[in-house]
């Protein structure tokens, strides 16, 4: 499904953010992706859908290696979810942010309108069509940005510090929804109890290299 091969990266001021990780992440599996701030989670995450290419090593999707050929189809497939919500809403209307992905891949009308309605039916905000994302609170308009890349049909998801925020009930939410999707999933997050209810498996990494990955269950009970 996904498959990093000893991926390194630097940044051009020369700060080495990745230090040859190796992955791999099958059909549905849902990966927590931990470790202190700097160690190189959104680095990573970055590297998914091509925003940043690797220095050396290689990402594969589906056996794929991301290439300028591929890069729209790998976007498809790997659904980005940035910290803030408002790096992912720029519409006027919930609608028109849903509908932004498939119609941009140039789908029928009725067609963007199904995707839109089944996406916002995942999230738990069918009724907000007309609503300004703007206007919304955290906890929504995060579900209203996991929306917007639901709706483009993806294999895989990447989502960054999704509960990083929320009050305690939006929270719950969240997990609840993480819990519920049915695509492989890598979440970078710095709560550990989101981990031990929604994360099979966790990934520690530490100035840019895999310390531990392995079952949660095991590095929680060493912690
Ligand atoms: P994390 O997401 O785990 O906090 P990052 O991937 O953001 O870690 O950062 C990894 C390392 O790369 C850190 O040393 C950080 O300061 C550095 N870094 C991140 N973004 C940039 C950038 N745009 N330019 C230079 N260095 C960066
Ligand atoms: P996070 O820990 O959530 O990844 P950060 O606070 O580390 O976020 O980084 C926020 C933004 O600043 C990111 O876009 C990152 O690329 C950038 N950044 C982080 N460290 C550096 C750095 N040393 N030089 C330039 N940009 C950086």
């Amino acid at each position: 499904m996904l498959e990093l091969v000893d991926l390194h990266y630097t940044y051009p001021d020369g700060t080495s953010a990745l230090r040859g990780v190796s992955l791999r992440i099958d059909a549905g599996e849902k990966v927590a992706l931990v470790g202190p701030n700097g160690a190189g989670k959104s680095t990573l995450l970055l590297h998914l859908n091509g925003v940043l290419r690797p220095r050396s090593g290689a990402v594969q999707i589906a056996a794929q290696p991301i290439s300028d050929a591929n890069i729209r189809q790998v976007r498809a497939q790997v659904g980005m979810v940035f910290q803030d919500p408002d790096d992912q809403l720029f519409s006027p209307t919930v609608f028109e942010d849903v509908a932004f992905g498939p119609l941009h891949m140039g789908l029928e009308e009725a067609d963007v309108r199904g995707r839109v309605t089944l996406a916002l039916d995942q999230v738990g905000m069918r009724g907000f069509e007309t609503r300004m994302p703007h206007h919304m609170s955290l906890g929504q308009r995060k579900r209203v940005a996991i929306a917007t890349v639901l709706s483009m049909t993806p294999s895989i998801l990447a989502l960054d510090e999704p509960s990083a925020g929320l009050d305690p009930r939006a929270r719950r939410g969240l997990i609840e929804l993480l819990h519920s999707l049915p695509q492989a999933m890598i979440v970078s997050t710095h709560d550990m109890r989101m981990v031990a209810e929604v994360f099979p498996r966790t990934i520690v990494l530490e100035q840019g290299q895999i310390a531990f990955d392995g079952p949660s269950a095991t590095l929680l009970a060493d912690a």
